[in-house]
């Protein structure tokens, strides 16, 4: 593997950290991991042959943050500030997680959901410059050494897409490539993981995007999709060259569709330390705020009949960690099972329903839960569901904008004091129902949290806050705690921990705001908790060794975004 370029260093006199540095001149300049900019020190400019390659004045850190926010302040549109900020992280990496840390509520929308949606739909056409690893099928055979083809530190952490459920937009091609990019910058903002262990990976297996395979300036493998055994053999052949080329590295699969998502992590995740944010980040993040709201109105999570409406990665994963949850508060799987209610397109996945797939069928819920169930329709819908199980918790993740409509909340508010309404879908447009309408519809008792951000809203001259279920809560601190420890493997109990951790994280005084999730300013605190949490579950479930200082395996594994000192290597 080519060397990184650079190594950190004490000083063993003065104790001082600093990194010791092979490149000099342009090339220092060139490279965004080491680029200081106008930071660099005189001695610096001495050291690195740097003398007339910059203007005179040696800047602060905050003053280049301030320069920059300056010229970002002259964009006009979410996508031009996307390409901005982009622009920063592909010249001065240090710089980008300082501005992002410093703005986390104003920048996380940028760089992620739901901006980084447009900038995948036009990535062909924003493209500047390089970030990554695409793997194409040309690559088979050789995989292992594109892998190696990118210097990293050892044991990094890899989000890797093969693009085609990018969000809420479908097959995106190579652009999908923004997605892995954007979650790993929240990696490094949220949980203070190095940019250089940050690996974001497009297996660009070719498109069934007809807009893109006719796009003169599409950058992708201009194909039709790889599917069956071959895509198979494609992912096998990828997973080991990530054993290979990356021991111990991290693999967090991100947006592949349905289907793929459930084979490719139920294949790997005993095989390589791995997980999907879209089933289990997700899941952890629904959990914590369930957790959060119940010991705000009181009472335990299996007191709850919880309505899960949408049946992909997000509602299975939803549906079968809040289970989890309620066995481990003591409740029988049985009875956590049918308390659980998962709708798809058709209506309530019932057992007996005769166009189950395998995959739905262990969601089923059972006849015996709905033995007494008075039903207008079939199959059976929403409405008869929130009706006749007097739903407590009603969960969105159907992408079905205003589903959640007047009749299923206000009838939610008949049987309940507190209805718990997420409408998660994403982006903004595609919200079951908005946060206004469902306090409306509930005389202001709906505890609510959402999927895209929303505004707090006033009812009858109280402020409801409303928090917004980023996974941004639990991956970054899910990475943090796994590679501190040196898991091999990622548990379904270590996202439990994280939820648990997470919900512990709001406050009552949060709560007594309508929040049942932090704000987004609080998510680096939190996925340190998180990162404990997790680790310390590790280590009980078994995949790690027993730690004797495990606060100072999370502190070394963490980074925060500040100039060292730099010295000729
Ligand atoms: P997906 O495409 O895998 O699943 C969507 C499911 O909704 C499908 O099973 C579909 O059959 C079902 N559906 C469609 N119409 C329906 C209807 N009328 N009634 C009931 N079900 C219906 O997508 P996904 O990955 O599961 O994500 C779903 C949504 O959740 C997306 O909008 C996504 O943005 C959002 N999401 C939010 C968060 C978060 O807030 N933290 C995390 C992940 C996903």
């Amino acid at each position: 593997m080519a060397s990184l370029g650079f190594r950190p260093e004490i000083d063993p006199d003065t104790g001082e950290s600093y990194l010791a540095v092979e490149q000099r001149g342009v090339d220092l300049l060139k490279n965004p991991l080491l680029n200081k900019g106008t930071a660099f020190s005189e001695s610096e400019r001495d050291d690195f042959g740097l003398w007339g390659l910059l203007p005179a004045h040696v800047s602060s850190i905050d003053e280049q943050v301030d320069r920059f926010m300056e010229q970002y302040s002259l964009k006009t549109t979410d996508l031009g500030r996307n390409i901005e900020l982009n622009g920063l992280l592909d010249a001065n990496e240090t710089l980008f997680y300082r501005v992002v840390s410093e703005n986390l509520e104003a920048l996380v929308p940028i760089i992620y959901t739901p901006t980084v949606a447009a900038a995948c739909a036009r990535w062909s056409r924003i493209f500047r410059r390089s970030r990554g690893i695409y793997i194409t099928p040309r690559d088979r055979g050789r995989m292992v050494d594109v892998l190696r083809s990118r210097p990293k530190w050892p044991r990094p952490v890899i989000v890797v897409t093969d693009n085609e459920r990018i969000l809420g937009i479908g097959d995106q091609g190579a652009g999908g490539m923004g997605i892995p990019i954007g979650k790993l910058a929240l990696y490094a903002a949220a949980a203070g993981i190095h940019p250089a262990r940050l690996v974001p990976i497009s297996l660009d297996v070719g498109t069934e995007n007809e807009e893109l395979l006719d796009d003169p300036l599409y950058l992708g493998w201009r194909q039709r999709r790889l599917r069956g055994d071959e895509y198979d053999a494609f992912i096998a052949e990828f997973v080991d060259a990530v054993k290979e080329a990356y021991p111990g590295a991290l693999l967090q699969w991100e947006d592949f569709a349905n289907l793929t998502s459930f084979k490719n992590l139920e294949t790997y995740r005993h095989d390589v330390l791995s997980f999907n944010d879209d089933i289990q980040g997700t899941a952890a993040m629904v959990v914590a705020g369930l957790l959060a709201a119940t010991r705000h109105i009181g009472g335990k999570l299996t007191d709850h009949r919880v309505v899960v409406v949408g049946a992909g990665s997000a509602g299975i994963g939803i549906r079968d960690q809040v289970a989890a949850a309620m066995v481990a508060e003591g409740a029988d799987p049985d009875v956590a099972a049918g308390r659980i209610f998962v709708l798809d397109s058709r209506g309530l996945i019932v057992e007996g329903r005769p166009d189950l797939s395998a995959a739905k069928q262990r969601l089923a819920v059972p006849t015996a839960a709905i033995t007494n169930w008075q039903i207008s329709d079939h199959p059976i819908g929403l409405s008869d569901v929130v009706r006749n199980a007097r739903a407590s918790v009603l969960i969105g993740v159907s992408g079905v904008a205003g589903i959640f409509n007047q009749e299923i909340v206000a009838r939610m508010a008949r049987y309940v004091d507190r209805p718990i309404i997420m409408p998660l879908s994403n982006p903004t447009t595609h919200a079951e129902v908005t946060p206004e309408n469902a306090l409306a519809w509930t005389g202001g008792r709906a505890v609510v949290a959402t999927g895209s951000p929303f505004p707090a809203v006033t009812h009858r001259d109280r402020t409801h806050h409303i928090g917004q279920a980023n996974n941004v809560f639990v991956f970054p601190g899910m990475g943090l705690g796994a590679l501190a420890v040196g898991a091999g493997e990622v548990t379904e109990r270590m996202f439990l921990a994280a939820a648990r951790a997470l919900a512990g994280t709001v406050g009552d005084e949060m709560l007594s705001t309508g929040r049942i999730v932090p704000p987004i300013t609080e998510a680096p605190e939190a996925s340190l908790v998180v990162a404990r949490a997790v680790a310390e579950q590790a280590v009980r479930d078994g995949v790690a060794e027993p730690s004797e200082d495990l606060e100072a395996q999370i502190h070394a594994a963490h980074w925060t975004p500040e100039y060292l000192p730099y010295r000729p290597a």
